[in-house]
């Protein structure tokens, strides 16, 4: 496979994501690596069966792993992705993870606290100092930033150097700023995970996640947990993520820009008690005034938006989170989190303003 971080100097990102993860430059090798739908393969080999590897595994995961700046481990989704890392804690370690994580991440924490697999603690990632106290005696730091919903921002070099002085591993999930904003192995986290059902994949059209570890010893034992456990990606899957891979600076760059001028437009709307955004990507979270019932109206109130969980495709969609059971208390009733796709920033804010304005 083309390595394209062998070359020297390194190529920028939006070179990486559309290089990487290809066949030779040979005569007759296909541009891109195809969907190889087989279960098994003439023993002898390195692959020998499909849960062990998969050559469209390998191209989604050079691709990736260069531009996280690691190793990547292809999964199922990211939910078995973030499963895999956990599970690299030690019987009874402790695992400190943000208050206000992706709720499946928080469910699985929970269970394994009650099965007495592991211990959490949870804390405001935006405390640095509590975070570093909390790091004590903990085998995993694990957090999202910007978290969902609540798009706090986790100072990440102060956290794993204090993590890593307390000997604790950290792990970030990085769905949300993907690697075209923020790659977390530079500043010295030891792994990264993704939803790659999210921005990777960019179209609604695919569930899978990826592992990106700095060390060969991670990289191994990721491996190890993906062929015992099972969760391994479909091949097409994952030509589909990788497809949409090749596209996500461009994408990100236009729904970033949808964002930062969506977020200037609705500043003051009088049916929002807030906006919040981080300054970067494309989610924004709004706060409706009144609560749940004006935010749920809000939601059935425009055309071209769309209610439905989920974020990062080239679609826009919108969630009123407390509708969940599962979200946390501190997520205010009224919090609607925007995805903002790629359509015309006027049609986008149009439709959104005139469903604010309805709710008088
Ligand atoms: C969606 C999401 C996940 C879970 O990923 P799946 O692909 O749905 O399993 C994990 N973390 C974050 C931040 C997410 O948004």
């Amino acid at each position: 496979m083309y390595d394209p971080t062998a070359s020297v100097p390194a190529f920028h990102p939006e070179t990486t994501a559309i290089i990487a993860g290809r066949p030779p430059h040979e005569p007759d090798q296909p541009m891109s690596v195809p969907v190889h739908l087989t279960s098994t393969y003439v023993a002898g080999g390195e692959l020998e069966y499909g849960r062990y590897g998969n050559p469209s595994w390998t191209a989604f995961e050079d691709t990736l792993g260069a531009l996280e700046g690691g190793r990547c481990v292809a999964f199922a989704s990211g939910i078995a992705a973030i499963a895999a890392v956990l599970d690299l804690v030690e019987p009874g370690g402790t695992v400190v993870a943000p208050r206000h994580s992706y709720t499946g991440t928080v469910a699985l924490l929970d269970e394994l606290e009650a099965t007495g697999r592991a211990r959490a603690v949870y804390v405001d990632i935006t405390d640095t100092d509590a975070v570093a106290a909390a790091s004590r005696g903990a085998a995993l730091v694990w957090f999202e930033s910007p978290t969902n919903p609540a798009l706090e921002v986790a100072d990440i070099p102060a956290i794993v150097a204090a993590a890593h002085a307390n000997g604790a591993i950290v792990a970030v999930d990085n769905t949300f700023a993907t690697p075209l904003l923020q790659r977390p192995l530079e500043h010295g986290a030891d792994l990264v995970v993704h939803s790659a059902t999210k921005y990777i994949s960019g179209h609604s059209d695919v569930l899978m996640g990826a592992a990106i570890a700095a060390s060969d010893e991670h990289v191994a034992a990721l491996v190890k947990r993906r062929s015992l456990f099972g969760a391994i990606p479909g091949p097409l899957e994952t030509f589909l993520a990788l497809r949409g891979l090749r596209t996500l600076p461009v994408r990100l760059e236009r729904a970033q820009s949808n964002a930062a001028e969506l977020v200037r437009r609705l500043a003051g709307h009088a049916a929002l008690e807030e906006v919040r955004y981080p300054g970067f990507g494309a989610i924004i979270s709004i706060v409706v005034r009144g609560g749940a019932e004006p935010a749920d109206e809000l939601v059935q109130r425009t055309r071209l938006w769309v209610h439905a969980t989920s974020l990062g495709g080239v679609e826009s969609t919108f969630e009123r989170r407390r509708r969940w059971p599962s979200e946390q208390p501190t997520i205010p009733e009224g919090l609607v989190r925007l995805s903002v796709g790629l359509e015309h920033i006027d049609d986008l804010h149009g439709d959104l303003a005139q469903a604010l304005d309805s709710l008088g």
